[in-house]
């Protein structure tokens, strides 16, 4: 009886969580549906960038960031209670590193933080949060209701071409590398930045020791001729933690079908993002426009507004709003899904937002808490309730059980120095 009445307590309380507002134009039938079958299914987000808020202003996961702007004038999208409407199981945390760093320097240290910050938080919160490296922990949070706080590194500098220290960031919780971010690294091209033809030999190796120590290679930010290279020598599945298909959007961010031809071989997921300017061409052709255009008023207004930045986003936001630029909704995200699925098939799709990392997001889609958006939209289209668990989360779980796989046995530490060719000079 006891055992009931807290097993009652529980369900009232994920039910409270799990308030959703239904879209206007919704069946509240179907959307009931779509509310159980996300309840039920593990949900895993590929990238997410709250950790710099959580670094840069001190941001508390568990404060209410409705509302919020970042440091940089854009809206937030995530908070515990914004995740736990949204029904998140598993959350990467990005350890973003900018390619500036080449220049400056610094890029090592800026990943330790942000590492240290997303573990602090696990730490705090750990009524809600719990740090999370394995397929296995993933499904065993979910039978806890905690939200998994997963890591991996965005922009491969952070490595300051050095193996060893990607084997560090390994035993301290990271599980996928985005290669590069905007700007080339001494070994791997970048989506608009084209040095080495691809990934270099060296970049090969950093490949292969992901491999060996279990790490997805992530294939957003990287050039197609890196998407084709790493696949010829990965053995474990890769993954595009945030990027949409250049089927339905022609942009460099996003992946191409002969990429996503690979993928039933390989066995990787591409986790689809919410960006509306990688989703929608005529979204990135005017939000082009747009900035080029207001170029002049924008640096009018930081020179008036100098020393003073919530002044400036201020103004900033009020210059943008006067100039509206199309914006798809919600549902643009699905047509991506439809055409990986419909490409790779239904095994290689996921979701991969970029909360927090992006300026604005799909109408209708607000932060986190949205994320049942998706589920309804699949189900609207006719997706059956295994293809939808597969999108949310069963499909990246599946790609990490791989990858363990392939890495299981490997030795972590070697005698001696493990590498087999010189790593490329740091500046
Ligand atoms: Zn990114």
């Amino acid at each position: 009886m006891k055992k009931l009445a807290v097993l009652v307590a529980l369900l009232s309380i994920t039910a409270v969580n799990f308030a959703q507002t239904m879209p206007k134009d919704a069946d509240p039938v179907l959307w009931a549906k779509a509310l159980k079958i996300h309840k039920k299914s593990i949900v895993i987000d590929g990238h997410n960038d709250i950790t710099g808020p959580m670094m840069d202003m001190d941001f508390d996961l568990a404060k209410d960031s409705t509302g919020m702007m970042q440091s940089g004038g854009d809206p937030m999208h995530t908070d515990i209670a914004r995740w736990k409407k949204g029904g998140m199981t598993g959350q990467f945390m990005s350890i973003y590193v900018s390619g500036g760093t080449l220049r400056t320097g610094g890029s090592m240290r800026r990943a330790m933080e942000l590492i240290d910050v997303t573990n602090r938080e696990a730490e705090k919160h750990s009524k809600d949060l719990t740090p999370c490296t394995t397929a296995a922990e993933i499904r065993r949070a979910k039978k806890q209701n905690k939200i998994c706080l997963l890591m991996g590194i965005e922009g491969g500098y952070a490595i300051e071409n050095s193996l060893y220290a990607l084997r560090n960031f390994y035993r301290l919780g990271v599980r996928y590398m985005t290669l590069t971010h905007n700007v080339a690294t001494d070994w791997a091209d970048a989506h608009r930045d084209i040095k080495h033809n691809g990934l270099t030999d060296w970049g090969k190796e950093v490949v292969r020791e992901m491999n060996r120590l279990g790490i997805f290679i992530d294939i957003s930010h990287v050039s197609e001729k890196v998407m084709m290279d790493a696949l010829d020598v990965t053995k474990a599945p890769v993954i595009a933690s945030h990027s949409g298909a250049r089927g339905v959007n022609d942009h460099t961010r996003n992946v191409s079908d002969a990429v996503l031809k690979r993928l039933p071989q390989n066995g990787g997921v591409i986790m689809v993002v919410f960006y509306p300017s990688f989703l929608d061409a005529r979204t990135n052709k005017e939000e082009n426009e747009r900035s080029a255009r207001l170029r002049p008023q924008v640096e009018a207004l930081r020179e008036k507004f100098k020393g003073d930045n919530a002044g400036f986003n201020k103004a900033e936001n009020e210059l943008l709003a006067a100039n509206p630029i199309y914006v798809p909704d919600y549902k643009r995200i699905v047509d991506h899904i439809d055409h990986i699925k419909n490409t790779a098939g239904i095994d290689h799709v996921g979701l991969g937002s970029d909360f927090d990392g992006v300026p604005f997001l799909p109408a209708g889609m607000n932060g986190a808490e949205d994320l049942p958006l998706i589920t309804y939209e699949m189900l609207r289209r006719g997706y059956s309730e295994t293809d939808i668990r597969k999108v949310l989360g069963e499909n990246l779980l599946r790609a990490m059980s791989q990858m363990e796989k392939v890495a299981a046995g490997r030795q972590i530490s070697g005698q001696g120095s493990l590498e087999k060719l010189a790593p490329p000079k740091l500046n």
